[in-house]
């Protein structure tokens, strides 16, 4: 489906969002990839959203790239018998490991581990540090807390321990079994929950065997400071900006942010900036100015991808969500001031033929009135590199391989579109002008560049260029075939 922006939408399913109409509806108004958060729901559950969303691309035709989160290392409550309680401040609220549902006075938090770590004093932040309690006394099963920031607590929200190091391995024995599930069922990406260090990230890809590509969640001070050997080892990054703006005081999360979505295109690696960006349309069908100026921001840093958390996953206006999030995009890119941050913000970090060949076909397009570069790829290491050249005409990623086409799905400016594997240049650029008007990017009088890799099925092989008319009879005028 072709866009009418380069900047990918990730919308979060949850129980606002998990039938066919709907997420049929959210992928027509932009929502490019799915994300099924491992935290909440049964497989049976996360199976049967999977399902509904192969089945909406295969009815809509192109790609739709899933992403499974694990949960990772993230502390969180059990569930409350009416779901939710509202906490008042100077209240007292005890944690403890009774698997029992919580009321006003208590809940489940089924982590031996922190009880053993936590003392007197320490602070506990809960649902994105909206909720703060203090440890008044503790033991190996229990904390008496008192409400210091009241607010409403709900199933299974997240718990932060700042002040405390909590020794706590990268994948507990549910991301492994999640891991194995959302790999069977056949996912693009895996994203790493609060990833602490490289290894960390080494451990899930051995698990995954090659079945996922893997996104690094940096959620963590650690991640921080580790932040270019994670990034060397991941396929992708999110700018977890939910806990990150939990773990640090929250205004070091914009420079974190800046940097980090700078250090990803260097890299030609995809990077979503997430959470809250549009948090006021949980409740509300209007985003706030500051809202739309924060995702206006993301996408002016450059990044590929913005997403939605709780906005698609539990509120009342997903479709209103993905829909502002479409508009915010388009009118920025539209902007010249964008262009000019964009094109001034390339790397030039060129070494190999293939960084030579995506150059070209980037000048090329904005020399002349050509639509499309329509690149080969198989393992899509062309194609991410066309989209670090950020060029101004849209970037048609041709593969025979399903599974890169859903990876692609995050990068900026990508529209992926699944061939036959070829033997023959010839047929490449018939597909291609093909490709390029099927799907609306150029019709039978205009030109694409073309760019491929020969022989065929060579991985890192890319060293050909063609400007190819889009009308079939012109390709090849001379040749009887
Ligand atoms: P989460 O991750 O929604 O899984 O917590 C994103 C974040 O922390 O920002
Ligand atoms: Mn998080």
């Amino acid at each position: 489906m072709r866009r009418s922006r380069n900047v990918k939408i990730v919308a979060t399913l949850g129980p606002a969002s998990d039938s066919y109409d709907m997420i049929a509806t959210l992928h027509q108004t932009g929502a490019d990839v799915f994300r099924l958060n491992m935290s909440h729901g049964t497989h049976d559950e996360i199976r049967e959203k999977h399902r509904i969303i192969r089945e909406v691309e295969q009815n809509l035709g192109g790609t739709i790239g899933i992403l499974a989160d694990l949960q990772g290392p993230k502390l969180r409550v059990g569930v409350f018998a009416n779901g939710e309680e509202d906490l008042q401040e100077g209240a007292p609220f005890r944690l403890d490991l009774d698997r029992a549902e919580g009321d006003a006075t208590r809940v489940c938090l089924p982590h031996p581990e922190i009880f053993a770590a936590l003392q007197p004093g320490a602070s506990l932040l809960v649902n994105d540090g909206k909720i703060r309690l203090k440890v008044i006394d503790c033991s190996a099963d229990h904390a008496n807390c008192e409400v210091i920031i009241g607010g409403t607590i709900s199933n299974r929200k997240g718990v932060n321990v700042p002040d405390v190091v909590l020794p706590l391995a990268a994948l507990s024995d549910k991301d492994r079994a999640d891991l194995e599930f959302a790999c069977e069922l056949g996912v693009d990406w895996l994203a790493l929950s609060f990833v602490q260090r490289p290894e960390d990230v080494e451990e899930a890809r051995a698990l995954a065997a090659g079945r996922a590509a893997i996104l690094s969640k940096i959620e963590k001070p650690s991640a921080v400071e580790r932040f270019d050997d994670i990034l060397a080892v991941s396929d992708g990054i999110m700018v977890a900006r939910g806990d990150l703006g939990v773990e640090l005081p929250v205004q070091n999360v914009p420079p974190i942010q800046k940097r980090l979505v700078r250090k990803c295109r260097t890299a030609a690696k995809p990077v979503i900036v997430a959470t809250q960006m549009l948090e006021s349309m949980i409740e509300s069908p209007m985003p706030t100015r500051a809202e739309v100026s924060d995702v206006a921001t993301a996408i002016y840093e450059g990044a590929d991808a913005v997403m939605l958390s709780a906005e698609s996953a539990a509120g009342s206006y997903p479709v209103e969500a993905v829909k502002t999030m479409d508009r915010v995009a388009t009118e920025v890119e539209q902007d010249p001031t964008y262009t000019q941050i964009i094109e001034a913000s390339r790397k030039a970090d060129r070494n190999t033929v293939a960084d030579g060949i995506v150059a070209a076909a980037r000048e090329i397009a904005e020399t002349t009135d050509i639509k499309a570069i329509a690149c080969y790829t198989q393992s899509g290491a062309t194609a991410l590199l066309t989209a670090r050249e950020r060029p101004r005409v849209p970037i048609i990623a041709m593969t025979s391989s399903k599974e890169t086409a859903g990876r692609l799905a995050l990068s900026w400016g990508t529209t992926c579109v699944v061939t036959d594997a070829l033997s023959r240049f010839k047929m490449a650029v018939l597909n291609a002008a093909r490709a390029a008007r099927s799907e609306g990017f150029a019709g039978p009088e205009d030109l694409i560049v073309v760019t491929a890799g020969v022989p065929f099925n060579v991985p890192g092989t890319t060293n050909i260029l063609r400007v190819a008319p889009c009308d079939e009879r012109l390709i090849y005028p001379a040749d009887p075939e």
